[in-house]
């Protein structure tokens, strides 16, 4: 077995394809080093010497010793110089790099090979004593801390008091003398710790260095980051030791960072900063001010500090080529550490750059256009929910925020105003013209007009598709959801959270992308839906093979839908639209009848309003489909909840409070979503379903005549389990289509189908596929069936569910394809047995989140349907399933 790849001087013996085996470091070096570009020569020891290491009870393979020397003599003599020696020392910096980039988990080792007498050497070639005992000192630190387990504040705690004697602020205040002084104080301080001097041996220091490395695999830190990040143990890192170069050797000696495109909004340009006479850290520790390094930047920033064009004309030429050579082989933006030792420049890392949003929707239409990529991979670049920063407000990231508590990030964007505990308050101020955040405990569909009213809405209990969090990413509106800190006395007016208390008035910020609720108002900034993202849609969709469909029932939500590019809408909840206006009335005078009498008269008055509804909807979607279901809810959800509320509905319909008491009583659940819902309304009272299905038919006739084109209705019955629920109510519907024909004479085309959102439907989906036309995945029941667990209580113990890695992700978010996916491929493969051209799509939450979505394609589903500001997430996270 090869353990140790060397690379160096225009050669390398690895190259980028081996990040298994040389961790993402060694591979990229090797890499940069075969395009014969100037990177410090060294060599990695490969992932499987860690494997090995691990094996064999923290023991190396026999041969690694000679290897090392080997590979170290390899770069002494491409850079005149020997590790140990006393007048031209080599010294090495000792790195972690596993295949996968895991920011600052793991140790590294810098200035390594110095001691009593190499530090003398490197003086004198420096030609700065202050620079030599400075580095010795920073070498002995980092050395004690990352090998010798010895903590960094020990050291901290010398140079501090040293500097309070000596009258010293600044670490720059301090001369060599000093240094010298404070080294023998740190020397002393390790022989007292640990009772041995510190190791002046290079070889002993390497070999610390390098098990330091692979031990600090298994720190806490790495196995946290790696359980996270779901990176396998298994993986090892590797340890990449390199020359070492300085950028700190006087004035023709510098170093910087630097981007091949602008990493915030994408614009090609070479962008980045540097000093002159500086390391590594002086450049981001912000003590000095950075240089530009072209000069378009430095006019741009109207900088008077030259630019490295102007300082050094050679190296800024060799290194424009070399960032150049860079992006065109790696086909992708290129964030890069560059030093300049004495005129000479050495790359030291290139990796692909973090970038906003912007940026990389920027980046990667720009480098479709310029046959850097192909559009596909353009396509495949953009991490689909990171689409949502630009379609909704977002809070300034530069401006203060005033945490006062976290909840789940519900839905997406920021709001503010002031704080209302009831709908009506926030109707109110919405009628003053006042911005507000409605906070409650839970929101019930009741709430629905104040959700309307208010800019955002906070919920202290409740998990992502409670009702506030699904009933807000329909309107696209900002919640947070189950901040469980927060105490809310409505009566009394006020919330508090630790000690903090705010009274309604007050104005907070919420912030649904993180979950976040902020005392005041923290400036936002506006979504701007550039070229740019038009463009990539319009890519995404000539690559996509689903449709995509939106969740939406109001007039608002289906344009907002057909503006952000659904296909029709894939679930409309029509008691949704029980609250809008006053419609509420009628709905409960039809669930306080005693009869089904008294229960009809209440419905010819609702039927009139869902007409209506139903043909808006209709012309709005103009010819694309519309799947309406009928109504889902539990009907003790319509009715008053206070004693107050209750006398006032009393009082509106002329009965006396005690009867509509008693009927709430009558109606009321233990499990309302296990209870007397969903189809189970429609067998108990079928004149409902008859007035829905009367007033869809009718809508979609005058929708036809609306628009001089023949409108079809897809009808779809919830909660169905089992197939004679569906047939007694498809009989239902299908003799009010012909009664509707009759009396009209325009027949509407239509279909009926189900929803699957009951284990039971899925194992009988092969009979119930008899009566069905088409299914539609309810996942969220689904979920909350499949797995035993409310979707409206499972917040409070979800997160230890997750954080153990019970369950890989919330269920509610993303699909748990191990179960719950195998009744969703189960009830495709059965009902398409039966009916081989079955509509399938899905309709739950899951219908938005990407990872879910991949998965509806690989079961060939027809379409997804999801709140309509999610609709472009889903057409791009669709578009990279298919590709
Ligand atoms: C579902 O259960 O997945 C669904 C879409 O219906 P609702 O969320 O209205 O119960
Ligand atoms: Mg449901």
């Amino acid at each position: 077995t090869k353990w140790v790849y060397a690379f160096g001087g225009g050669q390398a013996e690895g190259s980028g394809s081996q990040r298994d085996l040389l961790g993402g470091k060694g591979a990229n070096l090797a890499e940069m080093a075969h395009l014969g570009l100037p990177v410090p020569p060294g060599f990695t020891v490969t992932t499987e010497v860690c494997t090995y290491f691990y094996a064999h009870d923290r023991h190396y393979p026999d041969t690694l010793q000679a290897d090392v020397a080997a590979a170290l003599a390899k770069i002494g003599s491409l850079t005149d110089r020997v590790f140990g020696d006393e007048a031209q020392p080599l010294l090495v910096s000792v790195r972690s790099g596993a295949r996968a980039s895991m920011p600052g988990m793991m140790d590294t080792v810098l200035n390594l090979g110095l001691n009593d007498r190499t530090v003398v050497a490197l003086a004198e070639s420096a030609k700065d004593e202050r620079f030599a005992y400075d580095s010795y000192r920073r070498f002995i630190q980092m050395y004690c801390n990352v090998v010798l387990d010895l903590p960094g504040h020990g050291f901290e705690e010398i140079l501090e008091e040293f500097k309070e004697r000596r009258g010293a602020v600044l670490d720059t205040d301090l001369d060599a003398s000093d240094w010298k002084t404070i080294i023998e104080r740190y020397k002393a301080k390790v022989q007292s710790e640990t009772g041995q001097p510190f190791p002046q041996d290079p070889t002993v220091q390497l070999w610390g260095a390098i098990g330091a490395v692979f031990s600090s695999w298994m720190n806490s830190r790495a196995k946290t980051y790696r359980r996270l990040n779901a990176i396998p143990e298994s993986w090892g890192t590797a340890v990449t030791v390199q020359a070492m170069v300085f950028g700190n050797m006087g004035d023709t000696s510098a170093t910087g960072v630097a981007f091949t495109r602008n990493p915030s909004v994408g614009t090609h340009e070479l962008y980045g900063e540097f000093l002159v006479n500086a390391q590594g850290e002086d450049v981001v520790a912000g003590i000095r001010t950075p240089q530009n390094i072209t000069e378009v930047a430095r006019k741009a920033a109207g900088s008077d500090k030259p630019s490295l064009e102007t300082v050094m004309p050679e190296v800024f030429r060799s290194f424009v080529e070399t960032t150049e050579l860079l992006e065109r082989h790696y086909r992708d933006m290129q964030d890069m550490e560059f030093t300049v030792e004495r005129g000479k420049l050495w790359m030291l890392q290139t990796r692909n750059g973090k970038r906003t949003t912007k940026a990389a929707l920027k980046i990667a239409i720009d480098m479709a256009n310029e046959g850097l990529i192909t559009r596909e991979e353009a396509i495949r670049r953009i991490d689909p929910a990171s689409l949502d920063q630009l379609l909704h407000p977002t809070l300034d990231p530069n401006a203060k925020r005033d945490l006062i508590a976290t909840g789940l990030p519900a839905s997406p964007g920021a709001a503010q105003g002031e704080i209302v505990f009831t709908s009506e308050e926030a109707e109110a101020a919405k009628v003053a013209g006042r911005r507000s955040i409605l906070v409650r405990a839970e929101t019930s569909p009741e709430d629905i007009n104040g959700m309307h009213a208010a800019e955002g809405i906070l919920t202290t209990r409740g998990g992502m598709t409670s009702h506030a969090a699904v009933v807000a990413r329909g309107m696209g509106k900002p919640c947070v959801s189950g901040a469980g800190t927060i105490r809310v006395d409505a009566a009394k007016g006020t919330m508090s959270c630790g000690g903090a208390v705010l009274k309604k008035g007050d104005l907070i910020t919420v912030d649904g992308s993180t979950g976040q609720v902020l005392r005041g108002l923290v400036p936002m900034l506006e979504p701007e839906l550039s070229g740019d993202f038009s463009a990539l849609m319009e890519w995404a969709d000539a690559s996509r093979r689903m449709k995509v469909r939106a969740n939406a029932e109001t007039p608002a939500d289906a344009r907002a839908a057909r503006r952000f590019g659904a296909e029709g809408i894939g679930l409309c909840r029509t008691e949704h639209m029980f609250f809008e206006g006053d419609r509420i009335v009628s709905v409960r005078e039809m669930i306080l009848a005693d009869d089904e009498a008294g229960r009809r008269a209440a419905l010819d008055k609702l039927l009139p309003i869902q007409r209506e509804d139903f043909r808006q909807l209709f012309g709005i979607m103009s010819g694309l489909p519309v799947t309406i279901r009928l109504l889902d809810p539990p009907l003790h959800e319509f009715l008053p909840h206070t004693d107050e509320e209750m006398d006032e509905v009393a009082a509106s319909l002329g009965l006396s409070a005690d009867k509509v008491r008693r009927r709430a009583q009558d109606l009321h659940e233990f499990n309302p979503m296990l209870g007397f819902r969903g189809v189970r309304l429609a067998i108990a009272y079928p004149e409902i379903a008859e007035m829905q299905a009367r007033a869809i038919f009718e809508g979609a006739v005058l929708a036809g005549k609306d628009s001089g084109e023949v409108v079809e209705a897809e009808i779809m019955v919830p909660l169905v389990m089992a197939l004679p629920e569906l047939d007694l109510v498809k009989g239902r519907i299908v003799a009010m289509a012909e009664a509707v024909a009759k009396e009209t004479g325009v027949a509407v085309p239509y279909t009926v189908g189900t929803m699957i959102e009951l284990p039971r439907a899925a194992l009988k989906a092969g009979e119930i596929a008899g009566a069905a036309e088409f299914f539609s995945f309810g996942t969220n029941d689904l979920t909350q069936t499949t797995l035993g667990i409310s979707r409206d209580d499972a917040a409070s113990f979800l997160g230890p569910y997750t954080a153990k890695g019970i369950l890989a992700a919330d269920p509610f978010v993303t699909l748990d394809q191990e179960g719950v996916g195998e009744l969703v491929a189960m009830a495709t493969a059965r009902g398409r047995a039966v009916r081989p051209d079955i509509k399938l799509g899905i309709c739950g939450e899951h219908g938005g989140d990407p990872a879910s979505i991949a998965f509806c394609e690989s079961l060939g589903l027809d379409y997804v349907s999801c709140s309509p500001f999610r609709v472009p997430i889903a057409r791009l996270a669709a578009a990279q399933a298919a590709i």
